[in-house]
């Protein structure tokens, strides 16, 4: 961190981390690709900015892409990040101290489908973990005589249908609003939800056409903003905590972890703590990655090293004796604490997290 920073006081503000869920085919990975795809269009490059597992959407791309559905003003939370691997199998895997790691969800339907057993099944994960969502109504643009306009705000192209395929639209809706109903949520289209915490916000949406993607980028960032402010207040600077994604093999690293970070800073150098399937590790961090710019792709070097990162974002940290870390497991950042404590801290979150595995089973 530069000197000229001074906000060094907890109470900084760290980006909600965002996770989609869904049927398989409903169109989670497509949404996801088309949140990157308009990101990168409306934005200068780079603004969007690749993370190892996940993808980071700053508040400037997000009210561009919004154009007026957002005034940047109204907003002190830095974005969004989004985890690359969708459905809920990563979803109940992913914890943070006890909790979901994602802040918020996307609930992915397919407007013509419905309501299916995974849509079910996500559901149920969402209540449990008591995460906030939004129901993306995915695939308005198979809505027989569809008339679309590329990546602009559904608000607007609803209102230019015909009055035929809006009735049609307006159908499929009231079912998955029914739907969401017998499941024990409230719900409408978001234009007329006033308290996004009684009542679940519907996004009609196309991962095809873009359209709709303005509107659930706007709802995201004002339901962070509005209602999970205080939740993103961390002490930036303290040390890193996070949970791995993944075990990956790499060469001329060894094993090495990808983790999304949720809380505070780690550095090269610091003196980790990973769950494993034995005893938590204790180590020592070798290296800091992410993704190489794509400008500097020629050469052969997949990986940027940096000397550290902040909270949220997703890494790679390459260390000694990751051998037997896990999927899911704890990541943490000694820093003044007793080794042992955070160990102990670690072994707890285990034991934990088994017991929810195995109710899982
Ligand atoms: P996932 O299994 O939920 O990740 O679903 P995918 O993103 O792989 O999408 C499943 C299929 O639906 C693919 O063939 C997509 O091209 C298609 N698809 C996804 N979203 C849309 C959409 O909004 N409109 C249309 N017409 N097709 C879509």
């Amino acid at each position: 961190m530069s000197d000229a920073d001074t906000t060094e006081d907890p109470g900084e503000l760290r980006t909600p981390i965002v996770a989609v869920l869904g049927h398989v085919d409903h169109g989670k990975t497509s949404l996801l690709d088309k949140i990157r795809g308009s990101a990168v269009i409306e934005g200068e490059a780079g603004a969007i900015t690749q993370h190892i597992g996940a993808t980071a959407v700053p508040l400037e791309v997000v009210s561009e892409v919004a154009g007026n559905l957002v005034d940047p003003t109204e907003f002190d939370l830095p974005g969004l990040l989004f985890i690359d691997t969708p459905g809920h199998h990563s979803f109940s895997t992913l914890r943070s101290r006890g909790g979901a790691l994602a802040d918020i969800a996307i609930l992915v339907v397919d407007v013509n489908d419905g309501f299916q057993p995974q849509t079910e099944e996500a559901i149920r994960i969402l209540k449990d973990t008591g995460t906030p969502f939004v129901v993306a109504a995915n695939k308005i643009d198979t809505i027989p005589g569809w008339n679309p306009t590329a990546d602009a705000p559904v608000k607007q192209t609803y209102e230019d249908q015909s009055d035929r395929v809006r009735s049609q639209l307006d159908e499929k809706l009231y079912e998955l609003i029914g739907e969401l109903s017998g499941a024990g949520f409230s719900s409408d289209l978001y234009w007329r939800v006033q308290n996004f915490q009684s009542n679940i916000g519907v996004i009609p949406v196309s991962a095809e056409t873009g359209e709709g993607v303005p509107d659930l980028l706007t709802v995201l960032m004002g339901l962070a903003q509005r209602y999970m402010k205080s939740e993103m207040e961390v002490d930036i600077d303290g040390p890193g905590a996070g949970t791995v994604l993944e075990v990956v093999e790499e060469r001329g690293f060894g094993t090495t972890l990808d983790v999304i970070l949720y809380d505070g800073t780690i550095e090269q150098g610091d003196q980790i703590v990973v769950g494993g399937t034995n005893d938590p590790i204790v180590t020592e961090v070798r290296a800091l990655l992410k993704p190489r710019e794509l400008s500097e792709i020629r050469t052969e070097k997949r990986f940027d090293d940096v000397p550290e990162m902040q909270a949220a974002a997703g890494l790679k940290i390459a260390a000694p004796d990751l051998d037997d870390a896990m999927a899911g497991a704890p990541v943490r950042v000694v820093g003044d604490k007793d080794v042992a404590d955070v160990v102990a801290d670690v072994e707890a979150e285990l034991a934990e997290f088994a017991v929810e595995t195995a109710d899982e089973g």
